[in-house]
């Protein structure tokens, strides 16, 4: 068997001790004589799973009584359409401060129930900064953040001020990757599939005072309050995702927590940035204050360049480094589950590419 280290955006890396326990329970889960994938989501062994999930989750992003936690399907877009559903319960209307691919998506959902107040944007610097210089409104639902941009490498390193203004992050390209006060958000979502597990799965944690106040149009599987109500079981979840997410979250207990992999993943980043900061050849385009922990695109002069890198990377056992199409170059994304044994190699190879082909 050959694993490689593997960067790509997402669905990305998990934990090899997750998926060697994942095997091992493939066929026999636990003494019950089937799998996870086979079980009934209203059984007792399946109703632990769940909640055992839950209270890790809990737990490890230190999240209390007054917040939700809903396992739901649909991906990360489908919570472009359902926060406004959901949360234009006054003004119809919240700000946005759009820092890339992923906000302008949140924004154009945003449009279709009401309106979408850009109140800031990098979009001028094709979107290689956060924005600092903004005033929130007053008259709005909530106001709308991309915590971390997985194509642009950039990340909110503190977070709005917004008050009685619910905050709502798409953090699905950072979660529990650095720790963070959840009592300053209304509402934080993410798609599994880049730092929390397999897709299929959507957590949303969502401050309770925020259910139950959709537009009357909203579809009932559309409705937090329909999950919240029935604890993410009204229909079937996706308990595979959901049980291999709650291996990541034992995964990550065990090791110490967010605060442990914070520090990894500080260092991981470190040993990049402070490569490309010295490279003759590749440059990272990201105002050094904004740089993301987790998504680092880099490029070299040339396209000619850049295709040969990813090709001889894959070569060496480093895979999936071609940069988003939209963006270009290379990417990196190194997300918990990549070693730092993986950017060690992975500057190694550079620092060869470079050296190679001055
Ligand atoms: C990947 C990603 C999405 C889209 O997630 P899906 O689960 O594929 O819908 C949205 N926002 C951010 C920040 C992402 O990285």
């Amino acid at each position: 068997m050959n694993r490689v280290y593997n960067f790509s955006a997402g669905p990305s890396m998990l934990p090899e001790p997750v998926l060697v326990k994942a095997a091992e329970e493939m066929l026999d889960y636990n003494g019950t004589g089937m799998s996870v994938m086979e079980m009934s989501h209203r059984s007792k062994v399946y109703t632990s799973i769940i909640e055992n999930a839950e209270s890790l989750l809990r737990k490890l992003m230190k999240i209390d009584d007054s917040y939700s936690v809903l396992f739901l399907q649909g991906g990360a877009s489908t919570q472009f359409s359902m926060i406004p559903l959901n949360l234009f319960s006054k003004y119809r209307k919240a700000d946005f401060i759009n820092t890339g691919n992923w906000s302008k998506k949140a924004i154009s959902e945003a449009k279709l129930y009401g309106t979408a107040n850009v109140i800031a944007s990098s979009e001028e610097a094709k979107f290689t900064y956060i924005p600092e210089d903004y005033k929130l409104s007053e008259d709005v639902d909530y106001v709308h953040i991309t915590s971390n941009n997985t194509l642009e490498g950039t990340r909110f390193m503190s977070f709005p001020e917004t008050g009685n203004i619910p905050l709502v992050a798409d953090m699905s390209s950072e979660i529990m990757s650095r720790e963070i006060d959840v009592s300053r958000f209304g509402l934080i979502y993410a798609g599994a599939q880049k730092n929390l597990g397999p897709a299929g799965l959507t957590i949303v944690i969502i401050k309770n005072d925020l259910i139950g106040k959709h537009l009357n149009i909203t579809p009932t599987m559309l409705r937090y309050e329909t999950h919240s109500k029935e604890k993410s079981l009204y229909n079937t979840p996706p308990c595979y995702s959901i049980y291999v997410a709650g291996l990541v979250f034992k995964w990550l207990d065990d090791m110490g927590g967010v605060k442990t992999i914070e520090k990894i993943n500080n260092e991981k980043a470190a040993i990049l940035y402070n490569f490309l900061d010295e490279s003759e050849m590749f440059a990272n385009k990201v105002n050094k204050k904004d740089r993301s922990l987790m998504n680092i695109p880099f490029a070299a002069p040339t396209d000619e360049l850049n295709e040969k890198f990813i090709k001889e990377a894959e070569q060496a056992g480093l895979s999936t480094l071609r940069g988003h199409r939209l963006i270009g170059g290379m990417r990196a994304s190194i997300y918990n589950a990549m070693p730092v044994e993986g950017v060690i190699k992975l500057v190694e190879f550079m620092k060869k590419f470079e050296l190679e082909n001055k």
